[in-house]
């Protein structure tokens, strides 16, 4: 069976006429659906359904978003309405065309059931095998517990809730739920990527550099297809090694939820994904001259050249 987020996690969305994209739910102008980036906002809304097209509305022939909350915002949401206005940009829709779906996998962008069955499958084992010994797991940048964590991945056995029932140290009956969100399993690949928590770690980090891209579905399919050569030597130390450094942030959030009582916010897991890099960074001076403040306060700034 394919699953949603698999399919979603896949896709990119191209928007023209707004009439077949959902403006909460679809990934259209962000690495995550807005109704997870903005849940305040969401839980307000009234059309929770609703297309993009229907959103937009038409004032002396000029567009404009039209988001229809139930009652009138906090300042808070306030914020956070700002933020995604900025995000969504103004509408610009092209009457004269559908929206189209370009599924990622495949060199045509045409969705199939073979390309999808790969990337499910075939290249999840092949993966396995190519990545056992691969320098790509076992480097001089991440440390080896780290390797060793990612690579049990590979073959489904880290210790998360699922494995510990399967493999019968906890009992058949132990509540197997997500230690990040309560609602759903918690499997390695929900709790690394798909889980709300997870993808708002790496929607953080996917936001900034100009590439198109989306949080990928798997350590396998990361592993696969992740890396990328940049120019600039920063860039390319930070995209390379970003995977590893949000998986083991997030395993690190875990633990400290299910054995110590304890929770830090997404935004804290952020900047202990930086640390991780900042750390790692340290033996081949990458980020000389940078102060870690700078990183936690001044990403986009820093890194990218961006002025927010
Ligand atoms: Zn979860």
């Amino acid at each position: 069976m394919v699953s949603l987020s698999l399919i979603q996690s896949n896709t990119q969305i191209i928007v023209n006429n707004g009439k077949n994209t959902s403006f909460w739910d679809d990934c259209w102008c962000t690495a995550i659906p807005l109704k997870l980036k903005y849940p305040n906002l969401w839980k307000i809304c009234r059309s929770k359904q609703a297309t993009i097209s229907e959103i937009v509305s038409f004032v002396h022939s000029q567009s404009a978003w039209s988001l229809g909350f139930s009652r009138n915002l906090k300042e808070v949401e306030v914020n956070e309405a700002a933020q995604l206005l900025d995000n969504i940009g103004n509408p610009e829709l092209n009457e004269d065309q559908e929206d189209s779906r370009v599924w990622l996998p495949s060199k045509t962008g045409n969705y199939s059931s073979k390309s999808c069955y790969e990337i499910q499958y075939i290249n999840e084992q092949n993966t396995t095998e190519k990545f056992t010994k691969s320098k790509l797991i076992w480097n001089e940048v991440v440390p080896t517990k780290v390797s060793f964590f990612i690579w049990s991945t590979l073959w489904n056995a880290a210790p998360t809730m699922d494995n510990l029932v399967r493999r019968g140290v906890l009992p058949p009956l132990t509540n197997q739920a997500c230690n990040f969100c309560g609602s759903c399993q918690e499997t390695t690949n929900h709790l690394l990527h798909h889980c709300s928590y997870s993808y708002t770690v790496w929607a953080y980090f996917l936001e900034f550099p100009n590439v198109l891209s989306v949080v990928p579905s798997s350590t396998a399919v990361c592993l696969n297809t992740w890396r990328r050569k940049w120019e600039d030597e920063r860039h390319h130390f930070i995209w390379n090694n970003l995977p590893y450094a949000i998986w083991w942030a997030l395993w690190l959030e875990r633990n400290r939820r299910r054995f110590h009582n304890t929770s830090e916010s997404a935004a804290n897991t952020i900047i202990i994904v930086k640390a991780l890099l900042y750390q790692w960074a340290l033996p081949t001076q990458m980020f000389k001259g940078l102060f870690f403040e700078d990183l936690v306060h001044k990403w986009a700034q820093k890194i990218y050249n961006m002025h927010l």
